[in-house]
């Protein structure tokens, strides 16, 4: 399969039909993808001025790539194959970022050194747990913002999007248009101050159409678990969404009543907060791969 490389220079701001592709693979193909932070690198100190951000750049993603054989109603399979961080992040707060931004006047920037797998942050040291906070293939109609989350994936700002998971999603569109930026070094559940630990890196991964394959999108199968994703305007939506997308899928693969499967996800499923800082919020449902085992559902097989 072939390796394919992707600079920074081919940035785009919105998922979106239109996009025209800037690189074509076949299924298979492994891509190193070059990102920008979500600031498009623009700061660079903590002292410049937060206002002079031109916030037309922001949220770039890197793409689109073009994937041969993917047709509306397929999958795309991304396994997240490395990720290589930049030599530092940033992390920014302030008035109307985030859930403190009633409480905060002045914007408030920290450049935070990444050394030999761990960030220095506010005099403290801790080891980075890289993730990819946009990543997504093109709606089937309306351009959708970087910035905002939602089936097609986009912001999803979810942890568990890093080095040896597979995220699923939807093809609406011929050859899927796929894009991914705004990688963090750190990021915990919520984003609650409106950014992670901001980074430009390189992202290596590797893209292959599922047909005719029963996984929700967006979808996510990583060593230990398999997760529903979902963004709604709210939190309740949200996890609602999130859990129903996980039981009606157990439900088809196993011919299980829904009650049975809700008292499983109930007693073994785990619904987290991804992030509550979007114009959408995202959570997902865990649900553990020994689990699945338990009840006959080979969820690796299905990605083969
Ligand atoms: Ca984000
Ligand atoms: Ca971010």
């Amino acid at each position: 399969m072939a390796l394919h490389h992707l600079g920074p220079q081919h940035l785009i701001y919105a998922m979106s039909p239109d996009n025209a592709p800037v690189l074509t693979v076949r299924s298979g193909d492994t891509v190193a993808v070059e990102t920008a932070d979500c600031f498009e690198n623009q700061i660079q100190s903590e002292t410049q001025p937060f206002v002079a951000i031109n916030w037309e750049h922001v949220n770039p993603a890197t793409g689109p790539i073009y994937v041969e054989g993917a047709e509306p109603g397929d999958l795309l399979a991304v396994r997240i194959e490395k990720i290589e961080p930049g030599d530092h992040g940033v992390m920014t707060t302030g008035h109307d970022m985030g859930v403190f931004g009633d409480e905060l006047a002045d914007s408030t920037i920290r450049i935070v050194p990444i050394r030999d797998g761990r960030i220095e942050i506010l005099g403290y040291s801790w080891p980075l747990n890289p993730m990819i906070g946009v990543i997504g293939t093109a709606p089937e109609r309306a351009s959708v913002a970087n910035g905002t989350p939602g089936e097609h994936g986009g912001n999803m700002d979810c942890k568990l999007i890093t080095e040896g998971a597979t995220l699923v999603l939807p093809v609406h569109v011929p050859g899927a248009l796929f894009a991914l930026g705004d990688m963090h070094a750190a990021m915990g559940d919520g984003e609650v101050c409106s950014t992670g630990v901001e980074m430009p890196g390189r992202v290596t991964v590797t893209l292959t159409v599922l047909k005719a394959v029963d996984l929700p999108a967006p979808f996510l199968i990583d060593a230990e678990r398999a997760v529903a994703i979902a963004s709604c305007a709210t939190l309740d939506e949200a996890a609602v969404q999130a859990a129903k997308s996980m039981a009606h899928w157990l439900q088809r693969r196993t011919g299980r009543m829904l009650a049975e499967i809700a008292i499983l996800l109930s007693a073994k499923g785990d619904l987290r907060i991804c992030q509550v800082v979007d114009p959408l919020k995202t959570i997902r449902m865990e649900f553990s791969k020994s689990w699945l085992s338990e009840l006959g559902v080979d969820v690796e097989a299905m990605l083969a």
